[in-house]
């Protein structure tokens, strides 16, 4: 089919995702309703303590939900507090991001019972949210401090959290950080509307209190390489995540107005901080009365199209290569963007972006599911003259992430790295091949979740004390 053939076609309706201000001044609501606090003991008490905690098995923190649930229902919040610190350094965090339908709610035995999750995250979040209202989250306190440091590359959950667990045992601790806020992907990558910035903020200024050292703007590899930063501390965590966006190289791929998640997620978060954003404000990374295409499944993706929708896009399509069923997305975003009115193409794929110098539409082919490929899910496979075209006025690129060439950043070509990129640790310590350097989180795993980098950070923070206190005997018995 040539391409002057080709109709503009409007699948569906024309999307209806104008928003009002009083809704969108609502947004943080809309998802916390889920969490009213009025239902939280209500909701605890739903709790059936059946004997077999798979919600517990099932959180990657292993928090002891079936305990907290109990406590709550029984109105010992500050009981119900100190237990759910004692295995998550940010309740609150968790309890709002966490995709719980994939984790501890999805196991719920009441939600096999065909009864209803439940609301595991927000009984959470509403423990530590009233411990915060009632001021029962305190700085770190120690006795001692001891003369060991650690630096850890990078303000992400991992990094904090191990930072944090370090420092209740009296270590000085140095986070370096190349942005100019502390928090990770919790600052600049999850939208506003998610996660409120505040939390994040809070528990920053917190653990400085506590006599944590944070130097933000700070980048290993152009202000110190990894080597010259051991010199300075007894271990070193990397911390780093995964920033790397997965590139898709179709002609047309250098038209203006085509843009990586990360850097439309970004402005729209720096916005909400309260910033003066250039490319924002003069409009180039404001979806405001845009037509809208977002490419990608993932989580990444359905926080782009929700931000679109509330920054009062006039449509918004997501472009997915397979069906709803075999989204990686988190099916309970799926459904919310579908409510706002996004519109998913399934079974689609972008093939040529078309335009002058700016993008004006994107030509795409349908696309049908075929036989298992080496990941077991099925390969999809493209229909033979199925191609449409897509107006829009602006394009953003949700494909993943891959990590950074670490060893030639950091100018260290000794660091193992695996095939993907991703650091190589010992998975029993999570020791790199360098002695005495620790790794934790997205840049271990890949891109993954909040909770499992808090988990590795917490791990690493483990085996970063055993392996201080055997370097201080071994210094004692040479001494
Ligand atoms: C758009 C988006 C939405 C997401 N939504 C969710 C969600 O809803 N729920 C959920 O559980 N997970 C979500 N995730 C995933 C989650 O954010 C990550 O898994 C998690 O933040 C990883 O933590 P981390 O500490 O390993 O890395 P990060 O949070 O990425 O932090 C790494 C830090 O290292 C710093 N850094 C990198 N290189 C250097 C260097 N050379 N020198 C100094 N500092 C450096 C970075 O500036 C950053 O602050 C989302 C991810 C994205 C991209
Ligand atoms: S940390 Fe996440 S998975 Fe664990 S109980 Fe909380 S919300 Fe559920």
């Amino acid at each position: 089919m040539s391409e002057k053939m080709l109709k503009f076609v409007n699948i569906g309706k024309k999307t209806p995702v104008k928003r009002s201000i009083e809704k969108r001044t609502e947004d943080f609501k809309e998802i916390y309703n889920r969490f009213a606090h009025d239902k939280a003991e209500e909701q605890s008490s739903r709790c059936s303590q059946c004997g077999v905690p798979f919600c517990q098995i099932h959180c990657p923190l292993q928090n002891n939900i079936p305990d907290w649930l109990k406590l709550t229902a029984e109105g010992r919040l500050q009981e119900a507090n100190e237990l759910a610190h004692s295995t998550n350094n940010m309740p609150e965090i968790c309890g709002s991001i966490c995709p719980q339908d994939r984790l501890c709610e999805g196991n719920c035995v009441i939600e096999s019972a065909g009864h209803g999750t439940v609301t595991i995250g927000s009984v959470e979040k509403y423990i530590a949210d009233t411990a915060w209202e009632k001021g029962w989250i305190k700085p770190i306190k120690i006795s001692k401090e001891k003369k060991q440091s650690v630096g850890i590359i990078g303000a992400g959950p991992a990094g904090l959290a191990c930072a944090e667990e370090l420092r209740k045992l009296g270590y000085k601790i140095t986070i370096y950080d190349r942005h100019d806020r502390s928090g990770g992907l919790l600052i600049y990558g999850i939208p506003n509307f998610k996660l409120e910035k505040i939390t994040v903020e809070r528990r920053t200024n917190l653990l400085k209190e506590g006599g944590i050292k944070f130097k933000q703007n700070f980048e290993v590899g152009r202000d110190l390489t990894l080597n010259q930063l051991k010199k300075k501390h007894d271990a070193i965590l990397i911390a780093t995540g995964v920033y790397k966006p997965r590139e898709i190289n179709l002609p047309g791929s250098d038209l203006k107005n085509i843009f990586p998640a990360m850097e439309f997620l970004t402005a729209s978060n720096r916005k909400g901080l309260g910033e003066k954003v250039e490319n924002f404000d003069n409009g180039m990374l404001n979806a405001e009365n845009k037509d809208i295409v977002i490419i990608g499944g993932g989580d990444t993706g359905m926080d782009c199209v929700r931000t679109a929708v509330r920054q009062n896009a006039k449509s918004v399509k997501c472009l997915y290569r397979r069906d709803k069923e075999n989204m990686p997305g988190s099916a309970r975003e799926v459904n919310n963007a579908e409510e706002e009115g996004v519109e998913f193409l399934w079974l689609s794929n972008p093939k040529k972006f078309i335009g002058k110098s700016k993008i004006s539409s994107v030509l795409v082919e349908r696309m049908k599911l075929g036989k298992p490929d080496s990941s077991g899910r099925k390969k999809p496979e493209p229909v033979s003259n199925s191609e449409f075209e897509i107006k829009t006025d602006m394009v953003i690129k949700a494909l993943g992430f891959d990590p950074e060439d670490l060893p030639k950043l950091f100018n260290c070509s000794d660091l193992s790295i695996s095939r993907w990129g991703t650091i190589k640790i010992d998975f029993k310590t999570m020791e790199t091949n360098l002695p005495g350097v620790f790794a934790a989180g997205d840049i271990v795993r890949g891109a993954s979740l909040v909770v499992w980098a808090i988990r590795d950070g917490r791990d690493a923070a483990i085996s970063i004390q055993k392996y201080l206190e055997n370097k201080l005997n071994k210094n004692e018995i040479a001494a």
